[in-house]
């Protein structure tokens, strides 16, 4: 048996509270240093609130990875969170108080609205940071080649076999 092929062993994980504890600070999973999004003062539409900035400029980690990225976040975390909190106040105001329907209504909807609003960045948040916990950023040497010099030369191939069968 060979022991030559055999895979480095990784450095052990942080665990995900790590991450998930940087991430409900709003700031960036992998080092706990960049916020992840702008600040409330510079903060001037909902389309500013919802979007994260780039990446971090310490660890180097991109915020915005590709279109459609917290897609999931957005309908796992933060609409079921806005749902839950709805239905929470739905069901103590019709318990205890019975009231009319558009109360009822307005009871329901507006704790819902105002929960999606105010969990958007901690539920992205938080997705990035399982999705870092997952698959951790590689080191900018090992992730991608330089892109000033050449590009690599691949190695030689040996030529393939032939072999001539004798009639
Ligand atoms: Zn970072």
């Amino acid at each position: 048996m060979s022991f030559t092929n055999r895979r480095k062993p990784s450095p052990p994980r942080e665990p995900y509270r790590h991450f998930a504890r940087r991430a409900l600070r709003l700031r960036c999973p992998a080092c706990g240093q960049s916020s992840m999004f702008p600040a409330l003062a510079k903060t001037r539409s909902l389309h500013d609130w919802f979007t994260p900035n780039e990446g971090c400029p310490r660890c180097g980690i991109p915020f915005q990875r590709e279109p459609g990225y917290y897609l999931l976040a957005t309908w796992a975390i933060n609409y079921v969170a806005a749902c839950a909190i709805g239905l929470a106040s739905f069901g103590i105001a019709d318990s205890l108080w019975h009231p009319p329907v558009g109360v009822l209504l307005a009871v329901t909807l507006v704790p819902t609205v105002l929960t999606a609003v105010l969990l958007a960045r901690h539920s992205k948040a938080l997705f990035l940071a399982m999705d870092v916990w997952l698959d951790p950023p590689k080191p900018p040497d090992a992730a991608s080649p330089p892109k000033d010099g050449p590009p690599p030369v691949p190695a030689p191939t040996p030529p393939p076999e032939v072999t001539v069968s004798a009639r």
